[in-house]
């Protein structure tokens, strides 16, 4: 069960609106990130959570303090329903057979080759072995730095033209949720992880890293500039914080 249903008698306070909070348990010192929704025809309040998002749905004449003081005293609760979650969404790549390649989950299929090597196949990532001490894990993210590579460079390139930002350079890289990050000599890195990740989320990532050369901030008007490009971004930047869990490798 991954829900609670809590029936309360509340005074008539300040009236609630939807809204998204931030619940530090104190115990613990984990930030977890909490929805709340008023419902105007329910009287109780309701938990529920969504990997590691915190649900709630209550009715208006609600106090917020009082559903910080209700998430402190369910904690346990919550903390072990976000464990086990985590568990279940964790190595769910090669364990679970599956893999992330531009948006699209692939079925991996291993198997004996003439040589080493990862074919794309339908709605499959066909890994070939030659030897059995063969490393799965490590020759999967070598193909996949390879097509991240590629993929990048052609993109870079086509917005550094289309904008006439120069940048110095670039190199795929090891981050652990970081997606990319641009120096003050122009260089800019990116994950090798973005490769799972839609090409219009990816596009959005070499905007934003590409805005970065002009605006070495997060200001008003880097934003501005990235709007201009991907007017789309606040969805994209939705879907990578919704999504960052494909990044468990
Ligand atoms: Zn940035």
């Amino acid at each position: 069960m991954n829900w609670l249903l809590l029936k309360s008698i509340f005074r008539k306070n300040k009236m609630l609106t939807n809204k998204i909070l931030e619940f530090k348990c104190e115990s613990s010192g984990i930030s977890h990130t909490v929805n709340i929704k008023v419902t105007k025809r329910k009287k109780t309040i309701s938990i529920r959570i969504d990997k590691n998002k915190i649900l709630v749905n209550t009715p208006n004449f609600v106090k917020e303090d009082y559903i910080l003081s209700l998430l402190e005293r369910k904690k346990e609760w919550i903390s072990q329903i976000i464990l086990k979650n985590r568990k279940k969404y964790k190595n769910n790549f090669v364990n679970n057979r599956e893999a992330f390649y531009l948006g699209k989950k692939y079925k991996i299929n291993i198997k004996k080759g003439l040589s080493n090597g990862v074919i794309l196949k339908n709605d499959n990532l066909e890994i070939l072995y030659k030897r059995k001490n063969f490393n799965i894990k490590k020759a999967l993210e070598k193909w996949y730095r390879l097509k991240c590579n590629l993929f990048i460079e052609d993109r870079l390139n086509y917005y550094s033209k289309k904008t006439n930002l120069k940048y110095n350079g670039f190199s795929i890289r090891s981050f652990k949720t970081r997606l990319g990050s641009c120096d003050n000599k122009k260089h800019i890195s990116f994950n090798w992880k973005i490769i799972f990740m839609p090409k219009q989320i990816i596009d959005y990532v070499v905007i934003h890293e590409l805005c970065h050369i002009i605006h070495f901030n997060h200001s008003k008007l880097f934003w501005k500039e990235v709007s201009n490009l991907c007017p789309e971004y606040k969805s994209y930047k939705n879907w990578i914080k919704e999504n960052i869990s494909i990044f468990n490798y």
